[in-house]
């Protein structure tokens, strides 16, 4: 009989609620789900094709190991047998995982008990570090914790959403689609896009400002100067709720309006409008995204936003709010258990000794780790140089997404011993795998994962694994068991790693932290079963269907106040005589990632059938290209890309835009990750994605 089953969209940090209809032939149809406090029933185009995504081309149906079939025990004897035996003779940080914001929480938690607690590396990271590090390491600053404040309703409460290296209408675009529905109705709402590239979501911009790469910084320290000359901060909030304004104001105050509109590149006419619609609205809300996160100043551009919500005071009220938009569907739920290498379970901290000592007493840890791991571009570093000599990579295909991603391609091929867990066995990465384990998809796995605004949801099945997959989680146990920690991986389901993940939330906490789901740490695979989406913190019996942190201060440092962070407004130099366009890599609207679930659908594909340099016209011009005209990139990482050129004004001048999407056989020259070098974030380590130095010249 036909049924229907209420799901979560497997695509971005949006988290729009789904409900699958499978027929009685099988086939399956996907609509919004109207009780869903992320979309209400909308859904965008990837959403909705994903009843043409589920086929098995292409699909890992039975472990392999060097590429011959082979039973499960077999399989996982042997990822098990060696990395024992790799940690035993070289040391548990020997060894590695490397995971993805696609995975579920519940995997999540299982792979980093397993590696943080029993084998007592912190040697784990995860394509998140490729997403929002950045925002971690800036709340952490300025809130003590890596909290976002505010939700979805708040950009429909605003006067004023400010959005910055964000390109909601294609990477958010629910939360676009609500955001362009407000303003519809209520053209008051003002909107500002601060995106060096006039994209799609310039379209309900009141003013665009097409800033130079990197140039964030200046501007909000420009803004913060201005606030104060303004008269628009919030004296008693800053004194009441926070310290360290007056050096940051400081430093903010020295940078001239010269220097500023130097790093900006922007008209100054520009630049006072949106100054001044900032300093006259109270209900301001800045979203930032990837052009923020991917930068070698990324935690610095975050704090300098922070910086001008807590001097007007405007966090944590209806309304307002810095608001970190997470790229992946679960990069929420992995920062909750942990998955990052420089993190432990629940948002407490492996550097901290009290933390540790919390987590392992709770786990009966046999040996926790001591500090924090490699961070991604650190641990493929690592795999290359052979300090890595086992390496298990879920979910995620770094071949591709990774910077300087044909360095990382040798070194995962180079390394001793490579495990790749995933739904396809035709990916990049996924040809590299000495031992290749199928992992339960979409549709077919059950957990949680988090969104944007904090809400958790549950992803439920709704048809069988195809051939022999199995769940990322249940690998991991099966893997720890024969390691020796038998009694620590005994899950049999994932609601019970749910409620191990909701009472390790709780535990010792006496709300000490602000990751608290302790009320769900006695849920029953019925309530499980059950669990309708919420947002975090939230008590047992409480029902509130919004929530926010900190309207009345009550930050997570110890004195219970904001810091005030002193930007570095230093735009680094990227381009080079011999490189001197600069790229810009992000998504486009149709195409997840690396393909593996949206090529399968034509009519995703129907959209931009083939990768593409977006350029300006007068620099097509001056070399010569037409559009649709073949073009040759090369970088300082010294690979080159071909694609064709997409000649627009909607690019800014001495600027190329490369989608990051295309990969295998019929576009290998357009992995787009070869030409970006490994700089990162000094505090975050999350890689610099869209300033490289490149150069153009017709093929
Ligand atoms: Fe899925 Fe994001 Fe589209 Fe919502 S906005 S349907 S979560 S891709």
């Amino acid at each position: 009989m036909a049924h229907e089953v209420k799901t979560t969209c497997p695509y971005c940090g949006v988290g729009c609620g789904v409900i699958a209809k499978v027929e009685e032939n099988g086939a399956v149809s996907i609509k919004g789900d109207p009780d869903h406090p992320a979309n209400y029933g909308r859904l965008c185009s990837k959403g909705s094709a994903l009843g043409e995504t589920l086929d098995l081309d292409g699909r890992a149906l039975y472990p392999t190991v060097d590429g011959k079939r082979q039973s499960w025990d077999a399989a996982l004897d042997l990822v098990a047998e060696t990395f024992s035996r790799t940690i035993s003779e070289q040391g548990p940080d020997s060894v590695a995982f490397y995971l993805s914001g696609q995975l579920l929480t519940e995997d999540y938690y299982v792979a980093n008990k397993l590696m943080k607690g029993f084998i007592g590396s912190a040697n784990i990271d995860t394509n998140s570090r490729l997403c929002m590090a950045s925002s971690v390491a800036g709340h952490k600053r300025a809130f003590g914790a890596d909290t976002v404040p505010g939700n979805y309703r708040d950009l429909e409460l605003a006067d004023l959403v400010v959005l910055v290296g964000s390109n909601m209408g294609w990477c958010h675009p629910v939360l676009y689609q609500r955001l362009a529905a407000e303003k519809a109705k209520r053209p008051g709402l003002k909107v500002v896009v601060i995106d060096p590239r006039r994209t799609a979501t310039s379209d309900i911009a009141d003013l665009h400002l097409s800033i130079r790469p990197d140039g964030d910084v200046a501007l909000f320290n420009g803004l913060l100067a201005h606030l104060v000359e303004a008269g628009a901060i919030d004296q008693s909030y800053i004194a009441a709720h926070t310290t360290g304004f007056a050096e940051t104001f400081s430093a903010a105050a020295s940078q001239s309006f010269a220097d500023l509109l130097d790093a900006t590149g922007l008209p100054a006419m520009q630049i006072r409008q949106f100054f001044q619609m900032f300093a006259a609205t109270e209900r301001s809300v800045t979203c930032y995204s990837q052009g923020v996160n991917q930068s070698s100043l990324g935690t610095d551009k975050v704090n300098a936003i922070i910086n001008c919500h807590l001097a007007t005071g405007r966090v944590g009220k209806p309304g307002c709010g810095p608001f970190s938009l997470t790229g992946q569907p679960n990069a929420m739920g992995g920062r909750e258990v942990g998955g990052l290498a420089n993190m432990l379970a629940a948002h407490m901290e492996i550097a901290n000794p009290d933390d540790r000592d919390r987590v392992r007493r709770f786990w009966a840890s046999p040996s926790i780790a001591e500090k924090p791991g490699l961070k991604a571009v650190e641990m493929f570093q690592a795999v290359a140089d052979g300090r890595i000599k086992a390496l298990w990579i879920m979910s995620t295909n770094p071949v591709v997404s990774m910077p300087d991603a044909d360095a990382v391609k040798a070194a995962i091929a180079a390394c001793p011993f490579v495990v790749v867990s995933d739904i396809q066995a035709d990916t990049d990465t996924a040809q590299l795998a000495h031992v290749l384990l199928p992992a339960a998809g979409w549709g077919e796995k059950s957990g949680t994962v988090t969104n944007s605004e904090r809400r958790i949801s549950r992803q439920r099945p709704f048809k069988l694994a195809p051939g022999e997959a199995r769940p990322d989680w249940w690998q991991m146990a099966e893997v720890g068991r024969r390691m020796g920690f038998a009694e620590a991986f005994a899950y049999s389901s994932p609601a019970e790693i749910f409620a191990e993940h909701a009472s390790l939330s709780a535990f010792e906490n006496h709300g000490s932290r602000d990751f608290d789901i302790g009320a769900y740490a006695t849920a029953r695979e019925a309530d499980y079963e059950a669990l309708i989406p919420f947002q975090w913190p939230q008590q047992a019996g409480e029902t509130a269907s919004e929530s926010r942190f900190f309207a009345n201060g009550g930050f997570y440092h110890a004195d219970g106040k904001a810091r005030f962070i002193v930007c570095d407004t230093a735009a680094p130099e990227r381009v080079k005589a011999d490189f001197p366009f600069t790229l810009n890599t992000g998504r486009v609207r149709d195409h997840w990632h690396t393909m593996t679930r949206t090529a399968k659908s034509a009519r995703l594909s129907a959209h931009l059938a083939e990768p593409f340099a977006e350029i300006h016209p007068l620099d097509a011009a001056s070399l010569g290209l037409a559009d649709a005209a073949l073009v040759e990139l090369t970088s300082e990482t010294g690979a080159r890309i071909l694609v064709r050129t997409l000649v627009t004004a909607r690019q800014s001048r001495g600027s190329i835009f490369v989608p990051m999407h295309w990969t295998g056989e019929t576009a290998s020259l357009a992995r787009v990750d070869t030409l970006v070098p490994s700089v990162t974030d000094p505090i975050s380590g999350q890689p610099a994605l869209k300033h490289v130095g490149v150069s153009v010249k017709p093929y």
